[in-house]
């Protein structure tokens, strides 16, 4: 089977400067990353902020330029940037993010905010539109009275629903939520977050499903990149992932979420700073957190490898003696 998308080895060196006379240094946000999605799979993508999850997301979408590697949807390679064929494709792969305030235009209606996509995509004759916006609207649990609301009308929640009815509008088969609950409130996230996965399953879509929030994660993805500082560090299926991390990364990350009624015995702490992308240690970029760094993790980066089937990780400790993963 094709996978719906797949990226191979991207790459993303922002040039930072620090201080007017300061030589630009290179910032490495994503550094070799590969990944794919199988149509109506869900790809949950954790880490810490900093470790490159956005520009990950918008670089799949063909938002942020790529320097290096290259995105293939649905077989073929991406299209140039802003053509008409971009374009097209683009109806096909949505991206909703945290800020649902932000992702709406104020000045417009919730219903023509909807309407707009069908417009500019010509998805169907002008007269069936308002009857597509009414059934946007109730699939993403929107009360018909609210469609001449304005985005201030609405709550953070509510207006969240308006910019999901709005990716759906032109029958995505990729969306990409970049923290897309993290700005609701809990009691809503839960609500939020059922409401995509039922969607989601009626409408066949694939998913990438980027959240710092690991709880938010395990309720929604099929299977888990862990990044740290540009790279993925390990990534198995969700159920594995959570049951038995391997990567001490992942261990602390995973340790971190509470589980009731369980002790916090036995649980691994994140020491030290969060990463640091202008300022990324060499080696293994985890080692001065790792509480089982050696030598090796100091001076040589590990690779991602196969350490068991269907789990990769990089690390020299838990990866000794797998094979590397071909790019
Ligand atoms: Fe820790 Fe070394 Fe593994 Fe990096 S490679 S995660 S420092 S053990
Ligand atoms: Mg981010």
């Amino acid at each position: 089977m094709t996978p719906l998308i797949q990226a191979t080895n991207l790459a993303r060196i922002y040039q930072v400067r620090r201080g007017l006379f300061a030589q630009p240094k290179p910032v490495r946000a994503v550094d070799g990353v590969s990944l794919a999605v199988m149509p109506g799979e869900t790809l949950g993508i954790v880490g810490e902020s900093g470790s490159g999850k956005s520009t990950l997301g918008r670089m799949l979408l063909g938002i942020d330029q790529l320097q290096a590697g290259e995105v293939r949807f649905e077989g073929r390679a991406m299209p140039e940037l802003r053509t008409a064929e971009w374009r097209a494709l683009r109806a096909k792969m949505q991206l909703v993010y945290q800020d649902p305030l932000a992702a709406l235009d104020r000045r417009l209606t919730i219903a023509s905010q909807l309407a707009e996509p069908l417009e500019i995509h010509r998805i169907i004759p002008k007269d069936q539109r308002p009857a597509r916006v009414a059934e946007l609207m109730v699939a993403v649990g929107l009360r018909q009275d609210q469609a001449g609301r304005f985005p201030h009308e609405l709550s953070g929640g509510q207006r969240q629903r308006a910019v999901i009815a709005r990716a759906l509008a032109s029958r995505p088969k990729l969306l990409v939520c970049d923290e897309p609950v993290s700005a609701l409130d809990v009691s809503i996230q839960a609500q939020v977050v059922n409401m995509l996965r039922q969607l989601q399953e009626q409408n066949g879509i694939a998913m990438v499903f980027i959240s710092h929030d690991l709880k938010v994660v395990r309720n929604i993805a099929d299977r888990v990149a862990v990044m740290y500082l540009g790279r993925i560090v390990e990534e198995a299926s969700s159920d594995v992932i959570f049951r038995s991390p391997r990567h001490p990364y992942t261990q602390a990350l995973v340790s971190s979420v509470p589980v009731p009624g369980k002790l916090l015995e036995g649980r691994v702490i994140l020491q030290g700073e969060p990463p640091n992308p202008a300022n990324r240690p060499a080696g293994c970029a985890f080692h001065p957190r790792c509480s089982i760094a050696r030598d090796i993790c100091r001076s040589t980066a590990p690779v991602l490898r196969q350490i068991e089937n269907r789990r990769t990780a990089a690390c020299h400790i838990v990866a000794d003696g797998a094979v590397p993963v071909a790019a």
